[in-house]
């Protein structure tokens, strides 16, 4: 339920619902938008027996929230929300993109990548230094000291830090170094680490899970909001189908549903969701144009000696500055800019 309190309320008024509210066993959260307060009220509202909140001092109306998701919906939250890290807004009129490498290999490649794709236009830098992959022979990345090349690149160019955190205990570790958490889709569900992320109040890109619904992500998302962390950012990567061509299943019509039932900033990363190169490019101008925020893109100076197997759907420098060149000329038409 959200309550939704008077434009002339008082402060006093506010203070005293809450209360009330959290004296019957609930949690409270507090939406003080520019024109309306709003109250969510989270857990079991038959705590609430007779008190009957509609009609308390300073209380405009209470509505229900249909969805299983409380802090995620637009109900609660009818402005979109901006995130911001290393300065950067994250859903504002600007499309953001973040782009590197699959993995952080040496120090000198990733401040290689990071001056490329500076130069092209990207405020972000990503990079894994844990890397979930699918067989456990595979490369899983060089944890600590690769962190610590991603300062290194951050110093070089003023660029921000993504980068993924895959078990709850090196949520602090990882916090050091990085101003967005990535969570990919293999943690999509993994609810001690969105605890974790949730606790810490640092920035989040949730990755949807290949195999999740949009609900079930939104309420992905609820479980780190629900800890005090407002600043999630939302990233459609792809999920799986029947077609076999691509890697994934690049949904689409994921973004502009987001946009309908969630107030989150949510970014597309092409470069898992098709998992072939030549793709990259116009699915990326597909997103932009679908109301996304921004891209989370891997690119590579040399893909065919990617340390992951993820070359394959790298962008060649190049190719990556001709894609921001593109966008620039699209975004006016969205009443964007890059
Ligand atoms: C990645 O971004 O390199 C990654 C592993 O992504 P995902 O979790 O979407 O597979
Ligand atoms: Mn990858």
């Amino acid at each position: 339920m959200v309550i939704q309190m008077k434009p002339d309320a008082t402060q006093e008024q506010i203070d005293h619902v809450v209360k009330r509210v959290e004296k019957a066993g609930l949690k409270t959260r507090l939406n003080v938008g520019e024109e309306l307060t709003v109250i969510a009220v989270i857990g079991d509202k038959t705590k609430l027996g007779d008190i009957s909140i509609g009609s308390m001092t300073g209380v405009e109306h209470t509505m229900p929230i249909s969805a299983p998701y409380k802090l995620a919906s637009r109900q609660f939250h009818e402005e979109p929300t901006i995130v911001e890290a290393n300065g950067t807004k994250i859903g504002g009129k600007k499309i953001v993109v973040m782009a590197g490498p699959c993995a952080v290999e040496n120090t000198e490649q990733i401040i290689n990548i990071a001056r490329i794709v500076a130069k092209s236009g990207a405020t972000f830098i990503r990079g894994g230094a844990f890397k979930p992959r699918t067989g456990p022979y595979s490369f899983h990345g060089y944890g600590e000291p690769a962190l610590k090349m991603l300062a290194e690149a951050k110093k070089e160019t003023g660029l921000g830090i993504i980068t993924e955190v895959m078990t709850p205990c090196e949520v602090d570790l990882v916090a050091e170094y990085t101003d967005i958490f990535q969570l990919g889709t293999r943690n999509m569900q993994n609810f001690y680490l969105l605890r974790e992320v949730g606790k810490s109040g640092k920035p989040v890109v949730l990755k949807r899970g290949f195999s999740s619904t949009i609900e079930e992500w939104l309420l992905a998302a609820e479980y780190i909001l629900a800890e005090g962390n407002p600043n999630v950012i939302l990233c459609e990567r792809g999920i799986r189908t029947f077609e076999t061509h691509t890697r994934n299943t690049l949904d689409l019509n994921a973004v502009p549903a987001i946009k309908e039932l969630s107030h989150l900033p949510i970014l597309v990363d092409p470069s898992h969701g098709t998992g072939i190169r030549s793709l990259v490019a116009p699915m990326s101008k597909a997103g932009i144009a679908a109301g996304a925020d921004g891209l989370l893109l891997e690119v590579h100076n040399d893909p065919d000696n990617s340390i992951t197997g993820d070359g394959v759907q790298s962008l060649f420098p190049y190719q990556f500055d001709k894609l921001m060149r593109d966008l620039k000329s699209l975004v006016g038409a969205i009443g964007r800019e890059i």
